[in-house]
Parts: C-alpha cells; sequence; structure tokens
C-alpha cells in the first residue's frame, strides 16, 4: 500500500514517483509490524525497513506519546526501530524514499554447487578483510551480494540468482508502474481525500481483503520432484530479465497475490546467518541434504536467500554481522492430519540454528519450536540487555510483556548477580555490567 501511494506521488519532474530504497517480499503486512521485526528485503546499501527508520512514533504504556530519532536519543531509537511489540504501540514512522528509477534485473539459473562455490569465496575474502582491518575490502567483499536475491529450488539443486543494476535515469524504455498519477503533497492528498465524498476517499483507503485460512493439502506430503517443477513454473513472472522501474525490478508480492498462491497451507520460517559462516554452512548442509540423508525430501517451495549488512538495532537479526537470510517454507507437517511431522525440514532448521549460528525473525514461525528457551545474552550478547534498559525505561510495568518467558535480562558486576535495573542508565546497558544467560532452563 506504501508502495502503491509512493509510485502515485508524481510531479512533473518525477513522472514515475517514488519508492521505498530496499522492501520485502510481501508488501502489504502493516507497517508497524514490518518495522518492529526487522523485515527486510537484500540491500547491502539500505539494510532493513527498521534500518531505513529516520524516526518512529510510539504510544508507550503510561498513555504518552514519544518520537524517537538516533539525533534525539541513540539508544532508545535502536531499542525502538525493532522493538516487537515490547515497547509499546508504533503509531507513526518516517522512512527514507528514493526515486523511482530504472533497474535491470539479470537472472542466470545456477546449479547449487555454484552458489555455494561463489558464496564460499565471498566468505573468505569478507573473513580475510575483517582479519587484517581492511574496511574498503570488506565493503568490496559484501558489494558483490549486494542486493542478490535467489530462488533455491531444493529438490533439483539449482538456484535462480537474480541481480540488480540501477541505471540512474528515469525508467524510459522500462514498463512505467501502472497507476493513475496523482499531484499534491502526501499531506494534501490525504486532507483532500479524507474531506471529499465516500467514493472518493476509497481511493485512499485501504479495506484490508477478507482473510480464508488455507486449506491442509494431502497430496503435499509427498511428490517432492513434482511440486519443485510446480513452484519453478509459479515463480516465472519472478524471475524475468528485463528493465524496470525499482518497485517492480524487485519481486513483491501484494496482498491480493499472497491471497492468491495461498492454496495449501504452509509455515514460514526465516533463519539469520553470518556471512562469515555462510557458504561453510551452506557446503555442510549441502552434504546432509543431497549426499548423506536426502533431507530435500521435506521442502516444497523454493528457499529465498538475501542479504544484509550488518545493523547496529539491537534486536536486529542482522545486529553486528553482515548477514545471510534463508526463507524457508514448510508444507508437509499441516498436509497431514492430523497434523503431522516434516523431519527432513526439522533437521534442516536444527543443522542452521545449531551450526550455523542462526537467529531466528522475529515475525515468522520457529518460536518456540527452535528457540524453546530462548537466551537473549547467548544470542545478542550485550546488545540484549540495552533492549532489556529500554523496556526498564518505556515499560516499567511490563504492560506489554507477553506470555512468553523469553523477555528477560540478568546482569552481573564483578562476577556477583545484581538487579538489572541497577546497570541501566541514560544511555543503555552500563560497561561495567555484563549481560548473562537466563539460567532458569
Ligand atoms: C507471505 C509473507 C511474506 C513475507 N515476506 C517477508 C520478507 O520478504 N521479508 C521479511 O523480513 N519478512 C517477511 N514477512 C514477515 C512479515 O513482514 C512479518 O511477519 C510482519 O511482522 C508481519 O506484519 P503484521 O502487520 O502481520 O504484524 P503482526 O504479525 O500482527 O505482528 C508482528 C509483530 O509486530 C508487532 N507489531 C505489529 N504492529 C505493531 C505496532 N503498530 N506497534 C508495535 N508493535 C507492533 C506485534 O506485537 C508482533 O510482535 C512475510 C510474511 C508473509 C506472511
Amino acid at each position: 500500500m506504501v508502495l502503491d501511494y509512493l509510485a502515485q506521488y508524481t510531479y512533473k519532474s518525477q513522472s514515475l514517483g517514488w519508492t521505498l530504497p530496499a522492501f520485502s517480499w510481501f508488501i502489504d503486512q502493516t507497517i508497524g509490524g514490518a518495522v518492529s521485526t526487522a523485515t527486510h528485503g537484500s540491500s547491502m546499501e539500505w539494510g532493513s525497513l527498521s534500518t531505513q527508520l529516520r524516526s518512529i512514533r510510539m504510544v508507550l504504556a503510561d498513555g504518552s506519546e514519544r518520537t524517537f530519532s538516533r539525533a534525539d536519543n541513540e539508544h532508545l531509537f535502536r531499542a525502538a526501530a525493532v522493538s516487537v511489540g515490547r515497547l509499546g504501540v508504533i503509531s507513526e514512522v518516517e522512512l527514507a524514499i528514493v526515486p523511482q528509477t530504472q533497474v535491470t534485473k539479470s537472472v542466470i539459473a545456477q546449479p547449487w554447487e555454484a552458489f555455494v562455490e561463489d558464496l564460499l569465496m565471498v566468505e573468505r575474502e569478507f573473513n580475510s578483510a575483517v582479519s587484517s582491518g581492511d574496511s574498503a575490502a570488506q565493503s568490496r567483499a559484501l558489494a558483490k551480494l549486494d542486493e542478490t536475491q535467489l530462488f533455491w529450488s531444493v529438490p533439483d539443486a539449482s538456484v535462480w540468482r537474480m541481480d540488480f543494476k540501477h541505471d540512474d535515469k528515469t525508467p524510459a524504455s522500462a514498463k512505467p508502474y501502472a497507476v493513475q498519477a496523482a499531484s499534491g503533497s502526501p499531506t494534501e492528498l490525504y486532507t483532500s481525500a479524507q474531506q471529499s465524498s465516500s467514493a472518493d476517499s476509497s481511493s485512499y483507503v485501504y479495506h484490508q481483503l477478507p482473510s480464508y485460512p488455507a486449506d491442509s493439502i494431502a497430496f503435499m506430503s509427498d511428490m517432492p520432484m513434482t511440486w519443485a517443477s510446480f513452484f519453478n513454473t509459479a515463480i516465472q513472472p519472478y524471475v524475468q530479465s528485463g528493465t524496470y522501474d525499482r518497485k517492480n525490478a524487485f519481486i513483491s508480492q501484494s496482498e491480493f497475490t499472497t491471497r492468491n498462491n495461498n492454496f495449501a497451507a504452509y509455515d514460514q520460517y526465516e533463519v539469520a546467518i553470518p556471512l562469515s559462516k555462510a557458504g561453510t554452512c551452506l557446503q555442510g548442509l549441502s552434504h546432509k541434504m543431497y549426499k548423506e540423508e536426502a533431507l530435500w525430501k521435506g521442502f516444497r517451495s523454493q528457499p529465498l536467500i538475501r542479504f544484509l549488512s550488518s545493523e547496529d538495532l539491537y534486536l536486529s537479526p542482522a545486529n553486528g554481522r553482515p548477514t545471510m537470510f534463508i526463507n524457508l517454507e514448510d508444507y508437509v507437517t499441516k498436509a497431514t492430519k492430523p497434523e503431522g511431522r516434516n523431519p527432513e525440514f526439522e533437521e534442516v532448521m536444527k543443522f542452521f540454528r545449531y551450526n550455523c549460528d542462526a537467529r531466528l525473525h522475529w515475525g515468522k514461525a520457529g518460536w518456540p519450536q527452535y528457540a524453546s528457551c530462548f537466551d537473549g545474552a547467548q544470542e545478542y550478547q550485550e546488545q540484549w540487555c540495552h533492549f532489556g534498559c529500554a523496556v526498564n525505561q518505556l515499560d516499567p510495568t511490563s504492560k506489554f510483556a507477553p506470555e512468553t518467558n523469553l523477555w528477560q535480562w540478568h546482569a552481573t558486576k564483578g562476577g556477583q548477580a545484581v538487579d538489572f535495573a541497577s546497570c541501566c542508565d541514560s544511555s543503555g546497558f552500563k560497561s561495567e555490567c555484563q549481560c548473562v544467560s537466563r539460567t532458569d532452563c
């Protein structure tokens, strides 16, 4: 919806409107839900939607409203930009936008092994640049994966790899975005829409589509090769090389197309693996998946692989490390009644979590199945406690605490357990304290 609105925001020198610099595959979730979970596309330069935030406004537990920006309060901004609903209710966001320029998408089909080799090379290059402290070489290594997206057809061990080149001019030969042009500032457009008749204003009001629960389809529990071929056909519109306006170059799925594709129930997971071990991780998995254990049998749709550079937002899954994200969908578990299992898929998830240091996406499945005793201090180190200090400050009565017990923070000082609050000040978790693991499991 935001992308449609920006594309319609045109004027003479910007006839194709604007867009978000980098966005997720699904584009019709709420903005609050997207930024509170560090929702992302694939951009080393622009990062997740949370990193694209300029400011964020929240209704806090005491009913007051507060706007956070880096300039105003770096510590609270880094907490508020990825808050998973734990700090307050997001009521307004200010996001970076860019003009709708021309982008050329190049798609190649590659054997899986070839992609893993390429990734191993980037991993080695990146790690050696880190050990030698050469930041220019680190950037050069990361640039090789900037905006890269891959669909991995698991059963037939191949990938569609998409890379993008920005031509930085107004799309001429490109198909223009097919919406009616509008003029005026966003405020004017919004106000005039509010003031006009209900028929007119309806074009600016988003009527959410009714949602229907998808059925579980028994025959999805079998025939992985047939399903691979089905899904490879289904993604064809996304894997066409060509020149597009920026909004249409990157893969995106609206609520409408998502609903149409929702022909069978599934769970969607996403793992965030540090780039420093991404190639080694996939090499190890390949061995298990294709040689030792035939784990490929647990997959139907293609996992989507994307990349972000390191983010400094406390709870971003890319915090402190450039990251490879892999979105994985499990159709098999729900295809059996009563709900069954997908042991091959489970093995892969465990491999990512326990062999590859994978963090879980905050807005997808896997909680608590693959994080049954989630230890924030171990997964996010002191960033976890910085976030805990923001919770202490903004939600002191735990109004926004969910029932799960993962939101807990513990500290020691000089080896002695101390009251967590005593380790917090206005800039976060004090350096003289140590952020330590929970001990209840
Ligand atoms: C088909 C599909 C494709 C997807 N593709 C991508 C993708 O490409 N990249 C990616 O990173 N993610 C992707 N996602 C994940 C999606 O972006 C997240 O699950 C997102 O959180 C969903 O937003 P929602 O509005 O449904 O939030 P909900 O599921 O309602 O909430 C998610 C979390 O956000 C919090 N929250 C929601 N609204 C607010 C608010 N106003 N204030 C404070 N907290 C709030 C909730 O408390 C909760 O913790 C995809 C999801 C689907 C279903």
